[in-house]
């Protein structure tokens, strides 16, 4: 989205307005634009992660790999926060997660997330958990190409707000789904961010956690089966998902989607999935769980595959989330603050 002359100074004053209300607002001013589809990168990225990946394997480390250099190459600083646990059945694993920033030191932070590790099943070394959670790291991977252009020119530098794609590792159980064998990658990165202070003041005073500097982690799972449906978790972030469900109409309107399935639906999803979030909700970070509800048909099964995908309803996700976090960045001038304030 390009803006010219004098034009620019109305759409700066309406952007004003907007972000005041931005995060509450139901029916967000929204002004969604064509940014280019890029299915090459996306049809590439999945290729290279639709391999199986359990924590430890060749696959996983080829995998980490290419998230590592993906990131790289789209302008991002990449970190990667290795760690060794012991876990039941394997014994001691090295695990990593793999985070890449776009202007790291900004003030408050957007954080983009999936899981790369994929179920360990003694019964089937092939599972490549397509929709769980391949898909989800192609999305995040393309979102941050197709909106190349902007986060490496207009977003770059801007110090109110930077962006984090994290890429959790060993978000699945090894035996059975526990508080403890479970999320290994996500609860070693929330301890290490609530330990660590930025060294300069923040809008929020000196000296904060690194943890508080998340504005919302927005949790991408199990997505890429057909016509999925996504609703809406948490209170705090309910205007966000009600931005989703305004992009996707704009989206349709316009003939930029295919199909009429309505993905991202204006009601509460009525209980909560354990996942990725979990570590990060108990440390008050505001949470948009995009999860598809009912889970996939094929979820934990040899048919999680690529076989089973549906591509339709993966490129509207990619368009209506490509749209949703650009406008998340473009239109954010102060902090935006979806906390729980405790009393
Ligand atoms: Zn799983």
């Amino acid at each position: 989205m390009m803006v010219k002359g004098s034009f620019g100074y109305i759409l700066i004053i309406v952007g004003l307005i907007v972000v005041v209300d931005y995060a509450r607002s139901q029916q967000a001013n929204l002004h969604t634009t064509q940014l280019a589809d890029d299915e090459v990168h996306f049809n590439k990225s999945l290729e290279a992660i639709l391999v199986p990946r359990v924590v430890g394997s060749r696959g996983h480390q080829q995998v980490r790999n290419y998230l590592v250099t993906s990131l790289k190459a789209l302008g991002f600083q990449a970190e990667v926060d290795e760690f060794k646990q012991s876990v039941p059945i394997f014994g001691e694993l090295t695990f990593a997660n793999v985070i890449g920033y776009i202007n790291p030191q900004a003030q408050n932070f957007l954080a983009l997330a999936c899981h790369y590790d994929s179920k360990y099943f003694a019964e089937d070394p092939g599972f490549v958990g397509a929709t769980d959670s391949a898909v989800p790291c192609a999305i995040l991977l393309n979102t941050a190409k197709t909106l190349n252009n902007y986060l490496l020119q207009q977003f770059r530098n801007r110090n109110d707000l930077g962006l984090m794609l994290i890429f959790f590792d060993g978000e699945e159980a090894f035996r059975d789904w526990t508080s403890t064998d479970s999320v290994y990658g996500s609860r070693h990165l929330v301890t290490k961010l609530a330990q660590t202070r930025s060294p300069t003041a923040t809008s929020k005073g000196p000296g904060t956690r690194r943890i508080d500097r998340i504005e919302v982690l927005v949790l991408l799972d199990l997505i890429g089966a057909r016509n999925p449906t996504f609703s809406s978790f948490f209170e705090n972030t309910d205007g966000l998902h009600s931005s989703l469900v305004q992009i996707e109409q704009t989206l349709r309107a316009s003939g930029q989607l295919e199909g009429n399935n309505k993905m991202f639906l204006n009601r509460p999803a009525g209980g909560f999935t354990d996942d990725d979030h979990r570590p990060f909700l108990e440390e008050n970070v505001p949470v948009l769980h995009l999860i598809a509800t009912p889970f996939p048909a094929n979820w934990h099964t040899p048919n999680d595959n690529a076989a089973n995908l549906h591509w339709p309803s993966i490129r509207n996700f990619n368009r209506i989330f490509r749209n949703f976090v650009y406008e998340y960045l473009r239109r954010h001038s102060v902090p935006i603050d979806l906390r729980f304030h405790r009393r």
